[in-house]
């Protein structure tokens, strides 16, 4: 299989980029050794409730958060299509534009906990090689994840880093310190256009 292409997808609502998101990145390119890291902020997300922040704001925030990762590159198409917009689309149309490409999904731990709700699951596994990256829980009685019924899922090595964006808009919010958890850049384009 030496020679195949192996292209990562990595999705979210980015709002805002933080240092736990760049820090799966960067590990999804050096683990998976991926030629390209498709990083898909989201459109009209089907599972999220809360209102995002304007999908420029979110694109250009992104393309600051991951700038320094050769690899990773902004895929703005779950934005530009109209409608809902699932993952499995996404999956469908890079395999199309790259037929003998591996594909490699990237997703928290919180989101693999719901996997199974996903639109289609069963046929994103089919298309995706799923890799599952480890989230400390921001709720104690959640635990860890144990694969569910999941079968070849495989564990992306990374920190347990305790940021959400959630978190992290309550901290600008409330005019507090963001350096933890924010590149500089995406801060200041933050207090820029006075997001959150
Ligand atoms: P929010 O708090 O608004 O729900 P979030 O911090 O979960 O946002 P998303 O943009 O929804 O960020 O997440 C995109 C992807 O990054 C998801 O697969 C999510 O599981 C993963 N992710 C987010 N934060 C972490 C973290 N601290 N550790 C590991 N994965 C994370």
């Amino acid at each position: 299989m030496a020679g195949l292409k192996r292209i990562g997808v990595f999705g979210g609502a980015f709002d805002p980029p933080h240092v736990a998101h760049h820090t799966l990145a960067r590990a999804a390119i050096d683990q998976f050794k991926l030629d390209a890291l498709h990083i898909v902020p989201t459109g009209s997300a089907w599972h999220k409730t809360r209102t995002l922040s304007a999908a420029h704001h979110r694109v250009a925030m992104a393309q600051l958060a991951f700038a320094d990762l050769a690899q990773a590159f902004i895929d703005t198409r779950e934005i530009e299509r109209s409608g809902v917009s699932y993952t499995l689309d996404t999956l469908q149309e890079l395999r199309k534009e790259q037929p003998q490409a591996q594909l490699y999904l990237f997703i928290g731990q919180d989101q693999a906990q719901s996997f199974e709700s996903w639109h289609r699951w069963q046929d994103i596994l089919e298309i995706a090689q799923l890799v599952v990256a480890q989230r400390p829980s921001e709720s104690p009685d959640a635990g860890q994840w144990q694969n569910g019924g999941l079968l070849n899922v495989q564990r992306l090595a990374m920190p347990a880093l305790q940021v959400s964006a959630t978190h992290v808009r309550q901290c600008i919010a409330q005019g507090q310190s963001t350096d933890a958890y924010l590149l500089s850049q995406v801060r200041r384009y933050i207090d820029q256009h006075r997001l959150y």
